[in-house]
């Protein structure tokens, strides 16, 4: 049974605590911040804490009580906070880093990173149902809210629910989980909020396989490689997605980094699968289906030969084909009036100005209310802003919401149709939203320079905490992907997205609008699914995957 091979090495790697991104090099105008090392147990060395980063692998185990000034405080002090050893503090080195570091030790477990009604929902069910109860439940209310979702059950109970694309084989997915975390035989111990995703995933794998995939989209930073990196040649994604590909499934990556007119930059981020595509020589058939949708839905990139590699006749300047093979291949622009909706082609680019200066304005304000000096990466479609020092997820989310409410003001009293939430969890649409007028006036007590204007174009937004940077972006990743979809004339049932942020500080949660989504923490988790998704498709007999 295919997922049962996936299966052993999520329980080889339980520490289903998601891992949050760093800084987005792909909006930093300025020189990213170091790239988070997982690996390693001092994160701050990374970035050249000097002293304060050589703690060696040290654990803080030790009882506090009759240490004092030991050696073994400066340990303690000086070894980060596992949840952040990939968030900011781990890149982020200045004055303050002594402070941050030592404030480590005060643990805040919090859950900032999971939160979602429909899990914690489930969740709350456990302490009056058993496991299997839950999921049999929920598989009918997801049924049944699927027929009717103004009136069904997952209404009543979860208001903000969202729209199910596919049913979701909840009993299976517990069932797969159960033999290797045993979360009906547990007793005492209930589910927690991970868990529940990770059935949710599975079961969401498992329906979009049988309905037919036709489109998978990925995030990029902290859902294909670690946040601020890229796809290396040894990424065992190459093979899956040139798997998909040949499957006949088309593959896109859905991400926040834009670069405008810059194809080399984003080919900078994939290197080792452009490398793959002409290693593997994939004729055009094959890698047409693989695209890249940047700046949320901004710009469009499709893959094509090294453009000095074919002469008249087809073949290499040197007259052979083969050299040409050797050279990866290149990613271009699509034309704008090939795949954009007429809604994303009539934004005038005075009113993306305005946004992105209320947008700057506000962000800069809650920045000094915070005590937290960042610098202003501004760009043609975004616009964000970075720490100077360590800082802590928390204030970075508290930016976000703010940006969030602050735009949004005036959105709320000017309503639009939504389409929901979709796949795991409750469609909130997270950070996205749509600004209006007067939105920013909460700025103009700004202690800043920052001169904030008047009124806010009405354009769709997505403001989100990415763990190391807080951005505003022109339109957001509902509205790529349901271009995307059109482009490609796919049904929603057919598409599903994998992204790593579904908070509603996140910029992947707007994706539940129009399709099928899986929730993973991390790379790692990105590859167990894919595998189990490839072993269904396989397992089917859809062509191309061996
Ligand atoms: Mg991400």
């Amino acid at each position: 049974m295919p997922a049962k091979r996936g299966l052993p090495l999520l329980a080889m790697t339980p520490a289903p605590t998601p891992t949050e991104p760093g800084a987005r090099p792909a909006q930093a105008g300025a020189p990213p911040p170091a790239p988070p090392t997982p690996s390693s147990s001092t994160p701050l060395a990374a970035g050249g804490a000097g002293a304060l980063a050589a703690t060696g692998a040290s654990t803080p185990n030790a009882s506090l009580a009759h240490h004092g000034p030991h050696p073994e405080w400066a340990d303690l002090l000086n070894t980060p906070e596992p949840d952040d050893a990939d968030g900011p503090n781990s890149s982020l080195l200045g004055p303050r880093a002594r402070s941050a570091s030592d404030a480590g030790v005060l643990r805040r477990k919090g859950h900032l990173k999971e939160q979602d009604p429909l899990i914690e929902f489930m969740l709350a069910m456990h302490a009056t149902h058993t496991a299997d109860e839950v999921a049999a439940k929920f598989e009918g209310w997801v049924a049944d809210h699927r027929r009717d979702p103004h009136r069904s059950r997952l209404k009543r109970l979860i208001p903000g629910i969202g729209a199910f694309f596919t049913p979701l084989p909840l009993t299976q997915a517990l069932a797969e989980y159960d033999e290797f975390f045993a979360l009906s035989r547990r007793v005492y111990v209930p589910p927690n909020f991970a868990e529940l995703r990770h059935v949710l995933n599975i079961a969401q794998v498992h329906a979009s396989a049988t309905a037919g995939l036709e489109l998978i989209t990925f995030d990029a930073d902290g859902t294909l490689y670690a946040d601020g990196a890229h796809m290396r040649h040894d990424s065992d994604m190459i093979a899956h997605i040139v798997r998909l590909l040949r499957a006949g499934v088309h593959v896109a990556i859905v991400t926040a980094a834009g670069y405008p007119g810059d194809a080399a930059r984003f080919e900078a981020r994939l290197p080792g699968l452009l490398s793959a595509f002409a290693a593997l020589d994939l004729p055009a058939s094959v890698t047409d289906r693989f695209h890249i949708m940047g700046g949320e839905c901004n710009y469009l990139l499709r893959v094509v030969p090294p453009d000095d590699a074919f002469g008249a006749d087809g073949n290499a300047s040197d007259g052979s084909k083969a050299s040409a093979r050797r050279r990866p291949r290149r990613l271009a622009f699509v034309d704008d009036g090939e795949w954009k909706s007429p809604e994303m082609a009539a934004w005038r680019e005075a009113d993306v100005a305005a946004l992105l200066d209320a947008a700057e304005a506000v962000l800069v304000e809650t920045a000094s209310r915070l005590a937290v000096p960042v610098s202003v990466v501004r760009k043609e479609r975004a616009v964000g802003v970075v720490p100077l020092a360590p800082t802590v997820y928390e204030v970075l989310e508290e930016m976000a919401i703010t940006v969030q409410v602050e735009l949004g003001a005036a959105a709320a009293e000017r309503p639009r149709p939504s389409g929901g939430g979709g796949g795991v969890g409750v469609g909130v649409g997270g950070g996205s939203g749509r600004a209006a007028a007067a939105a920013a006036a909460a700025s103009s007590s700004s202690p800043t320079s920052i001169p904030t204007p008047p009124t806010i174009p009405d354009l769709p937004f997505c403001a989100f905490n990415g763990g190391g940077d807080v951005f505003v972006d022109v339109g957001n990743k509902s509205l790529g992907l349901e271009a995307l979809k059109s482009y490609l004339g796919l049904d929603p049932s057919a598409v599903l997205h994998v992204g790593d942020r579904f908070t509603s500080s996140g910029n992947d949660a707007a994706t539940r609008d129009c399709c099928s989504i899986l929730w993973v923490a991390n790379p790692e988790e990105t590859d167990f699914f894919i595998r189990m998704l490839l072993g269904d498709l396989e397992e089917q007999g859809q062509a191309g995957v061996e």
